[in-house]
């Protein structure tokens, strides 16, 4: 069953539609992350679901019931913001027992709870300390944890992790999900940092400019890109894209690059797909899925930099529109000025209409 149904919903503010027409269902005790650029509309999707703004048209089911006018505290949901505010005077464990206290738990069960969230989170050695003297860190895991003490059956994260730092930021990926396995809860996250997305979600939802444009596994993302935007936005670096024409060739259906030459002919679905096809198109390929041709078979393209990242290689390819990054696990030994020859793996091409950006299937 879905746990929340988005049906059409819509937000302006003022002239300005944050917001438009979204359709979402996320199922019980999924993981779903909207990943998006600033301004995209994640917060404003959160904040509706939440019960902390109106929507302008369209509804928000929970299960069967439509939530129109049901009041954030009436919602049932847990939430945890970026800054979210804890009591500095009280210490951790305080903090904790806080809400269950409040819902007039017995103390036997508030200490039972307190103990296992503070276990998940490592926060049992930090019990009795007071919250001012922790770090930004801890503190948000205290937060998380005094959210998830409640046992929300609904869990709102909006970007808890962008205040703290990177290590600790690793280390808390892991413990959310393990959260969320441990209590079964439908997350809902809202971040615009895809590693996030994708390590933790079981789907993502990716919007920009208010509009949502994929929703799908981490890896339906990666591989299969709705569009152009989605493209470029999953993946670090994003994929290569390169516009031309498809044209016939006596070995099949490839893609006519111009003055970087043809590519390798079209694996046959893509090709079938692209018969007939006019206009131009974007060749698109992972940087990671991509050869060095040793029998010159592929696109020929001068090196203009190259990024040692430890064991991985970034090597910039080409210049303006035509150009491209591939990643390797090793030290391929290319340096500036060197031409290479690049291969993109078959299997791992995909082509977008050059006008309106949707991928080709
Ligand atoms: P960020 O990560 O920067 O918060 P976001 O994807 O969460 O980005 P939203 O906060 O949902 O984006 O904002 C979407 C758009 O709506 C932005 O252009 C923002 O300026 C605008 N917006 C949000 N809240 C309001 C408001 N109360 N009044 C006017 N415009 C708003």
């Amino acid at each position: 069953m879905s746990a929340i149904q988005l049906r059409n919903l819509t937000k302006a503010f003022g002239d300005f539609t944050a917001l438009k027409t979204m359709d979402l269902e996320i199922s019980d005790g999924e993981f779903m992350a909207l990943l998006g650029p600033s301004g995209c509309g994640k917060s404003t999707t959160m904040n509706m679901i939440a019960g902390m703004e109106e929507p302008t048209s369209g509804k928000i089911l929970f299960g069967e019931r439509d939530m129109a006018g049901v009041p954030m505290g009436r919602r049932g949901v847990g939430f945890v913001f970026q800054n979210y505010a804890i009591f500095t005077h009280m210490t951790v464990r305080q903090n904790l027992a806080y809400g269950p206290r409040m819902r007039g738990a017995e103390k036997a069960e508030i200490d039972r709870r307190v103990g296992a969230i503070a276990e998940l989170l490592q926060l049992a050695p930090l019990l009795d300390r007071k919250a001012d003297r922790l770090s930004v860190n801890i503190l948000q895991r205290v937060a998380i944890g005094r959210s998830a003490i409640m046992e929300p059956a609904i869990f709102l994260l909006d970007e808890p992790l962008s205040n703290v730092d990177a290590a600790f930021r690793a280390v808390m990926r892991t413990e959310l999900k393990q959260l969320q396995r441990q209590f079964r809860q439908t997350m809902v996250y809202v971040t615009h940092d895809q590693l996030e997305a994708m390590t933790m979600a079981d789907r993502i939802a990716v919007m920009d400019h208010g509009v949502l444009q994929q929703v799908g596994t981490p890896l339906e993302v990666y591989n299969n890109p709705a569009n152009v935007f989605v493209a470029r936005f999953i993946g670090a670096p994003g994929m290569n894209l390169l516009k031309g024409k498809p044209a016939e060739s006596d070995r099949g259906l490839l893609v006519d690059l111009g003055p970087l030459g043809v590519t390798p002919p079209l694996p046959d679905e893509l090709a079938a797909s692209l018969r007939g096809a006019r206009g131009d198109v974007l060749y698109g390929f992972r940087p990671e899925q991509v050869a060095l041709a040793q029998d010159g078979r592929g696109l020929a393209m001068p090196v203009t930099f190259v990024e040692r990242i430890g064991a991985r290689t970034i090597v910039h390819l080409g210049e303006g529109e035509g150009a491209v990054k591939a990643v390797f696990d090793n030290d391929v030994g290319l340096s500036i000025g060197q031409t290479a020859v690049v291969a993109p793996a078959a299997s791992s091409v995909r082509v977008f209409d050059a006008a309106s950006g949707v991928a080709k299937r």
